[in-house]
């Protein structure tokens, strides 16, 4: 990765350590590693440590301009090149992200702030994308039916498309990528990436890993930046899909805009999930698994929990025994051992949530635990907000219908699982939602009602693998084809009918 000289650089939001030398994150475009042609730069911050790691530039709409140029001259070689060698790229590239798997969590763990067996597990998830995407040679196999009329055959043939672009966010900034590129250059594509401008160091490095792979040039493109590279993409003639994923108010608008040029396009945006928990569940485990999903990565997950509907008698013990459970949770430095929740991203951040615990309290919520004003020692910049309990939460409370992306739990008690739906539909969103029960009827009574794309029963995050498809459903969700599974390669391509007399 090259080292750039930036001290004509602007830099915005100056840290406490500002160094002119600073490494300058480059963008990828045509094989090569290049500056941006823009001179704002943002620091970007070990959010524990507050240690300045690199800059990262925000490129124009001449910088988008040159990555999409580059796609599309790499597009007609990358296409003819036959899948099963296309796929042995991505063969060569998971071995090399096996090797560096360690080396690419602790570097996650430094940028974003999760504690590594968290980094791991996403640097996982992500290689399962690549795995599945080396099927490409069945998955992309079309279908023929012979004599659709006499003497004549019919088959469908599945080709890409040209170039695709994503725009990532910051919460998995090795995982979400994966959801989108490997496939579409498995089926033969050209892409362009714009990660999140808030985390970019790792990325990079399995863009690195790509290159060494063999990717040819151009296939993989990736521009940093913010508003102005997102929204060039988005408007770019020659891109033929966008993925985006997000919060819902730019999920939203990316979906309008994209789909106004007439790009596919998928918009995965933010979420409110609801965890139910009936009376005849398996507390202890239910415990655990709410813990986990509400608290884990410091609620910055779009599958976290986030309201807990007791039902009847459920409603007393939860509380009480995850209110303990959550107690007990060790926040700190994620590279050090015992750690469970991390800082959240930035200082503005923190500050956005601490403001949702305002709100609750002003909004007659019971506040449990108290996860403001929390100090650890050791790190006085890190961005920490402990984990925080709320009783009483209401649908009309901000932090009953809004997405917080803290460590912040609300529980409310429904005195039925039919009142407990009811309440979760009051709620915009559609991502994910778990039920807590013994009872397979009662499971398959949610399942067939709960109107929410992921499901989890007795699962508290509801995490569908890279074979499955991956999106929700109302305000979290702008498109029809989710990410991963199939619908990643439907989405890559274009099925073309041939009917054929000789
Ligand atoms: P964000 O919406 O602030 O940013 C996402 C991306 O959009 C970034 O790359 C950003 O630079 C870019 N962007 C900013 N302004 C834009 C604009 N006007 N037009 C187009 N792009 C623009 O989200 P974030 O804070 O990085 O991530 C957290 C959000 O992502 C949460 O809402 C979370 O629920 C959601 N998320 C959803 C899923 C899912 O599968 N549904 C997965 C992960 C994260």
């Amino acid at each position: 990765m090259g080292t750039l000289h930036v001290s004509e650089a602007n830099v915005r939001d100056g840290t406490n350590n500002q160094d002119a030398t600073m490494k300058t994150i480059p963008n990828h475009i045509g094989g090569d590693w290049v500056a941006a042609s823009g001179p704002e730069l943002l620091p970007l911050t070990d959010p524990a440590t507050g240690e300045l790691l690199a800059h990262v530039p925000l490129s124009n709409r001449a910088d988008v301009g040159a990555a999409v140029d580059a796609a599309t001259r790499a597009f007609p070689e990358w296409r003819a090149t036959p899948a099963v060698e296309r796929a042995r790229v991505l063969f060569r590239l998971k071995a090399l992200l096996e090797e560096n798997l360690e080396d690419l969590a602790v570097s996650l763990t430094r940028e974003h702030g999760k504690n590594v067996a968290e980094t791991r597990g996403e640097v996982r998830r992500g290689i399962e994308n690549i795995e599945h995407a080396c099927g490409v040679p069945t998955l992309m196999m079309g279908s023929t039916l012979e004599d659709v009329a006499p003497g004549i055959d019919c088959e469908t043939i599945r080709q890409p498309l040209g170039v695709f672009a994503a725009i990532t966010p910051y919460n998995f900034p090795v995982m979400v990528p994966m959801w989108f590129w490997p496939y579409a250059v498995a089926t033969g594509n050209t892409f362009v990436l714009k990660p999140s401008e808030q985390d970019v160091l790792t990325h990079q490095r399995v863009v690195e890993l790509a290159v060494e792979a063999g990717l040819p040039p151009g296939v993989l493109n990736v521009v940093h930046g913010q508003q102005e590279a997102a929204i060039a993409l988005l408007e770019h003639p020659e891109i033929k899909g966008v993925s985006f994923v997000g919060s819902s108010g730019i999920a939203k608008a990316v979906y309008t805009k994209a789909a106004a040029t007439g790009k596919r396009v998928q918009a995965l945006g933010g979420a409110k999930n609801h965890m139910i928990v009936l009376p005849d569940a398996d507390y202890e485990l239910t415990t655990e698994a709410i813990v986990a999903s509400v608290f884990g990565s410091a609620g910055q997950r779009c599958l976290a929990g986030s309201v807990i509907i007791g039902v009847e008698d459920a409603y007393e013990p939860m509380r009480e025994q995850i209110l303990d459970r959550a107690s007990s949770l060790r926040l700190g430095y994620g590279l050090e051992d015992g750690v469970d929740i991390g800082p959240v991203i930035s200082a503005a951040h923190r500050d956005r949530v601490v403001s949702f615990i305002d709100q609750g309290t002003q909004e007659g919520a019971t506040l449990l635990l108290d996860g403001r004003n929390v100090e650890i020692a050791g790190y006085p910049e890190g961005h920490w907000v402990g984990p925080t309990v709320f009783d009483e939460v209401g649908p009309d409370m901000a932090i009953g219908k809004e997405e917080i992306f803290g460590p912040v739990a609300g529980f409310t008690q429904a005195a039925s699982l039919e009142d407990a739906i009811e309440l979760m539909h009051k709620n915009q969103y559609g991502n994910a939602t778990s039920i807590f029960t013994t009872s397979g009827r009662a499971a398959r009574e949610f399942r067939y009602h709960a109107g929410i794309s992921m499901i989890g029963v007795n699962i508290g995050v509801a995490a569908p693998m890279a074979f499955f498809p991956f999106g929700g459903s109302r305000g979290s969700f702008y498109g029809d084809l989710k990410a991963q599974g199939q619908d990643a390669i439907d989405f890559y391509t274009d099925k073309r009918v041939v009917i054929s007399r000789w």
